[in-house]
């Protein structure tokens, strides 16, 4: 299995950007669905590695160059979740090209 190994499948921890812990849903919660820890889409930054932003509570993927784009999976996420209005500002970054 993906992860470093709770095998009820409810909780995860994933290993970040700045080689910190994080503790994240578990597979058995995003099944079925594209999740930026589990099962990514088919995107640019897909093997990068993340960044979570405690911050602004969102992922993001760390290009060769050091710039942080927020994951797609994560974005689209949110855009199932919340509200039209509270999604944009998740989208703005100093984007490099790389996403
Ligand atoms: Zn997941
Ligand atoms: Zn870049
Ligand atoms: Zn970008």
């Amino acid at each position: 299995m993906d992860g470093l190994g709770l095998d009820d499948g409810t909780k995860d921890v994933i290993v970040l950007h700045d080689r910190t812990t994080l503790s994240t849903h578990g597979p058995a919660q995003c099944k079925g669905t594209h999740c930026c820890v589990h099962n990514p889409s088919d995107h640019p930054l897909k093997d990068a590695p993340m960044n979570w932003r405690s911050d602004r509570g969102l992922m993001e993927r760390v290009c060769e160059h050091g710039v942080g784009h927020p994951d797609p999976d994560d974005l689209a996420h949110k855009a199932r979740t919340l509200h039209p209005e509270d999604q944009w500002a998740f989208s703005v970054h100093g984007c490099d090209g790389c996403c």
